[in-house]
Formats: C-alpha cells, sequence, structure tokens
C-alpha cells in the first residue's frame, strides 16, 4: 500500500504549492478534461457497453453529455462563483468590509460506484477543480473496463499531484480512507456510506454523502396514462433499472391501476420489442451477485410482465410485478435493477403516511394533473428531490442541487452547488486602525455602561 500513501502525499505536496488558488490554473484544467471527454468520446462508450451492456446512446446522454453540460455550464460561470462575496458590515464594525471568500478544502477524495461509471465519477471531480482543490478519485472495482480507461485518461494528462486515478478493491479503499483528506465525496449505498462516514470521523473529514434508497412513484387518477407509462418505462429501465433515482415502485390510484398496467405493458413492447434479449436498447446488470440478488426477489411474485432472465448474460427482462404490497422481498431494500413492483392507493392521507414511515428516499415522483394533490405529496413528503410529470428530469438541471436526505444521504452538487460543496466559506472582515472604540477595553468599571448605551442606540 507504500504506493498509495505516496500518491496521497504527492496531492498534498501539489495542493500546498498554492497553484489550484489561481483560476487560470483550474479553467486550463477544465479545458483539458473538456477536449479529453470529447477525444474519448468513442473509449467511453465502448466500456460502458463492456461493463454494463449499455447502449451507446445512453452512454452518450447520461454519461459523456451530462458531463460535458457540467463542464461547459462551470467554465462559463465559475469567473463569479471565485470572487470573493462582499456582505454587510454592523455598524458597530464602520468602516469595515465584509467577505466571504471560496476557499478549497484542500485534497479531495471521490469515491464513485459502478451505475454511472464515467459520470459519477467526474461530475464531483468538475466542482472539486473548480473549486481548487487536488483531486483523488477511486471508481468502483465492478465497472473495470470504465475504471482502466478513467486511470488512462486521467493520470496520462493531469499532472499525478494535482488530479490522479487510484485502482483498487475494498482492501485498498479502506487503507485510503485511513489516511487524511480534506474532504470525501462519496456516491454509493447507504450501507458503505455509513463505512466512509465513521472513517471520516476519525479525521473530522467533512463528507457529502450521495446515496440510494427505494424512490417513490405516485400517480393519480387525474394523469394522462399514456405518457405516464412511456416516461416510467423510460426512467426504470434505462441502465436495466441500475440508477440511483430510478422510480422503485409505483403506487398508483386504485380506480386507474388496471388502465396503467396495460398501458406500460404495451409500451415496453414498443421499446424493446418481444423479445428484450435481443434488443440492442436494452442492457445488462453489472455482474453475478446483482443477478442473483435481483432474481432472488421474482420468487413467489405476481409476474405480470416480463420476467425471463439469462444468468450467463447477466439478463434480466424489463419486469412488472402486479399485486405487491409492503412485506414482500422486493418492498424492503432498493431494488437497483429492472423490477418494477406495482402497489395500488385509494386514500391520500394514508399513502403518504406509507411513504412517510419508511427512510427518507432520494427522488419522488408524481403524475399528476391535480395541483392541490401535487402540493400536498410535496409538502407533506420528505425526499432528495421531486419530478412532477417526468421522473429523472430534476437531477439533469445544472440550475438545481442533487442530493440525498437522511438515509438517501447528505450534502448535494452539480453546477454552483458542486463549486459551494467543494469550497470553505471563509468569513473575512477589514477593519482598520482607527477609530478605535476605547469603550470595549477593561477594565470596565470605567466605562459605567457606555458600551452598553451605543449598543442600544446602534441596535
Ligand atoms: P457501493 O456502496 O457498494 O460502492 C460504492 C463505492 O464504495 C465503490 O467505489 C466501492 O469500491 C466502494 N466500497 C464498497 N464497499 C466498501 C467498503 N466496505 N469500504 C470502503 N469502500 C467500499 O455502491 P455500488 O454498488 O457501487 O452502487 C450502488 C448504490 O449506489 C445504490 O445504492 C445506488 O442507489 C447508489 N447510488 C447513488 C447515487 C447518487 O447520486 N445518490 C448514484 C449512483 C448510485
Amino acid at each position: 500500500m507504500q504506493h498509495l500513501k505516496k500518491q496521497i502525499k504527492q496531492q498534498r505536496e501539489f495542493y500546498n504549492t498554492q497553484k489550484t488558488k489561481n483560476t487560470a490554473f483550474r479553467k486550463t484544467q477544465l479545458k483539458k478534461l473538456k477536449k479529453l471527454v470529447t477525444d474519448y468520446e468513442k473509449e467511453i462508450q465502448e466500456a460502458l457497453q463492456k461493463d454494463l451492456g449499455k447502449p451507446n446512446f445512453e452512454s452518450y446522454l447520461a454519461e459523456i453529455e451530462f458531463v460535458l453540460q457540467e463542464l461547459r455550464y462551470t467554465l462559463k460561470k465559475m469567473d463569479n462563483w471565485v470572487k470573493p462575496q462582499k456582505v454587510n458590515t454592523p455598524v458597530l464594525h464602520f468602516p469595515g468590509k465584509s467577505h466571504i471568500y471560496h476557499e478549497p478544502f484542500g485534497c479531495v477524495l471521490i469515491i464513485s460506484p459502478w451505475n454511472y461509471p464515467f459520470h459519477l465519477a467526474i461530475a464531483p471531480a468538475i466542482g472539486a477543480i473548480a473549486a481548487g482543490n487536488s483531486v483523488i478519485i477511486k471508481p468502483s472495482e465492478h465497472a473495470s473496463e470504465t475504471a482502466l480507461l478513467l486511470e488512462k485518461m486521467i493520470n496520462q494528462n493531469f499532472e499525478p499531484g494535482f488530479f490522479c486515478v487510484i485502482l483498487g478493491e475494498i482492501e485498498e479503499t479502506r487503507f485510503i480512507l485511513g489516511q487524511k483528506f480534506d474532504y470525501i465525496f462519496f456516491t454509493g449505498s447507504t450501507q458503505v456510506g455509513k463505512i466512509i462516514m465513521k472513517a471520516s470521523a476519525e479525521h473530522l473529514t467533512p463528507v457529502t454523502l450521495e446515496l440510494g434508497g427505494k424512490s417513490p412513484t405516485i400517480i393519480d387518477s387525474t394523469a394522462n396514462l399514456e405518457v405516464t407509462a412511456k416516461r416510467i418505462a423510460w426512467a426504470k429501465f434505462h441502465n436495466a433499472g441500475q440508477t440511483c433515482v430510478a422510480p422503485d415502485y409505483i403506487y398508483v390510484e386504485d380506480s386507474v391501476k388496471d388502465a396503467f398496467m396495460e398501458k406500460i405493458k404495451s409500451v415496453l413492447v414498443d421499446f424493446y420489442g418481444t423479445n428484450s434479449l435481443e434488443s440492442p436498447d436494452y442492457g445488462r446488470i453489472i455482474n453475478k451477485r446483482h443477478f442473483d440478488r435481483l432474481t432472488k426477489l421474482l420468487d413467489n411474485a405476481d409476474i405480470a410482465f416480463g420476467g425471463q432472465t439469462n444468468r450467463e448474460k447477466n439478463f434480466i427482462a424489463p419486469t412488472i410485478l402486479n399485486n405487491a404490497s409492503w412485506d414482500d422481498a422486493v418492498m424492503q431494500e432498493e431494488i437497483f435493477g429492472p423490477i418494477l413492483p406495482v402497489l395500488e392507493w385509494n386514500d391520500e392521507n394514508d399513502l403518504i403516511q406509507q411513504i412517510n414511515r419508511r427512510p427518507k428516499p432520494l427522488a419522488l415522483y408524481v403524475f399528476s394533473d391535480n395541483k392541490t394533490f401535487i402540493k400536498k405529496i410535496i409538502q407533506e413528503t420528505s425526499s432528495g428531490g421531486v419530478s412532477v410529470n417526468e421522473p429523472l428530469s430534476h437531477i439533469t438541471s445544472v440550475h438545481l442541487p442533487f442530493g440525498g436526505v437522511g438515509d438517501s444521504g447528505m450534502g448535494n452538487y452539480h453546477g454552483k452547488y458542486s463549486f459551494y460543496t467543494f469550497s470553505h466559506a471563509k468569513s473575512v472582515m477589514r477593519k482598520r486602525f482607527y477609530p478605535d472604540l476605547s469603550a470595549k477595553y477593561p477594565p470596565f468599571s470605567k466605562i459605567n455602561g457606555t458600551m452598553k448605551k451605543i449598543l442600544k442606540i446602534i441596535s
């Protein structure tokens, strides 16, 4: 593990040179990254195809274009973000001046998962670099082709002390976590998030935890079922259901349940044909461990559509489960695969209570044409974010912060929120030597309450 120790030491030494404090340096690095992402587009798609059977169009939209959008926006806006922000100064400190400086934390560690292995490694790094940190990425070992490509792209093109990729499995990650960092940005499961938070507590290192959860998808009787079914099928079966913000389960008003079931079944045939194993537009499960975990959820389930599996090919067809209940195995944990249970509701207060009894999800979706119902759902439930009438859309906006709450995480990023996540807000007040208010100095008996009177006047 000595090479890892050396690498981390190099990062600190580089950070201490002050080079990253220069905005022009940061922009040059981000421009270089942008060019690399464009130059490597084909190789990125090939790696994602090998790791997850991702269709090229899906890879382009959700991994490459997503990162390019963050890069373009950050390069356009960061001159404004880095400027110290002038704020008011209390009269007591007249004629002082107050500013908030956005200071980089220092050496940042980014630990990323396998489901969007390119996007989720690079997107946080953009914010970390824009904010002036040195960065180490530890990608997931399970998306090994993408991890190797990331190592090649970054390590061959950036100063190793400034920006590098470290490969490793759990043992290496544990070792890395034992070292001192100034900020840790973790994307992954809630279970591992707890390990990360414990390890970072040893060094009092601040963390962002981007975790998962069961994202509810509510449909009421006013929803346009045609569009609803299409959008849900697209969001759920994108990347074969291995998306942190995928609709985890459907909660549909009982009066429209049968109609919804028919619509989504027909949409799935339109999307992937009658044999989704042959569809070039449908992905694969990452590995046998997850394949076995997911197929077990199908035992004794009421399969309304799909259900076909092929272990050799890590294939599970888009699957809809009818008559699901809160006691089913599939409703106990985040599914993270192409299985969509459907539950029904008929009382909106009970629906809200059921959701609020469970851990806070990363996302919540509501399909409805009823403004009062939508408002009630947004106000009376808690989740990382909400999209109304289209799942996933809130996470694709550079203007909205993306992150979880409670069990689904803490902190957020994207656009300016990434910059602020990786910056310490340092308060700076500048004063002159004169005037020098003597009333505040001891011995206090001399001032006979003068200071109190002044405070009362100016407050
Ligand atoms: P994971 O938690 O198993 O792994 C994530 C990272 O942690 C990997 O780099 C892995 O090497 C490392 N890791 C795993 N076990 C570890 C341990 N014991 N000690 C130290 N490091 C360890 O997650 P995953 O399976 O890669 O991804 C799936 C999970 O991630 C799902 O729960 C999903 O919802 C969540 N996720 C969240 C987001 C988000 O933005 N909030 C995005 C994608 C995925």
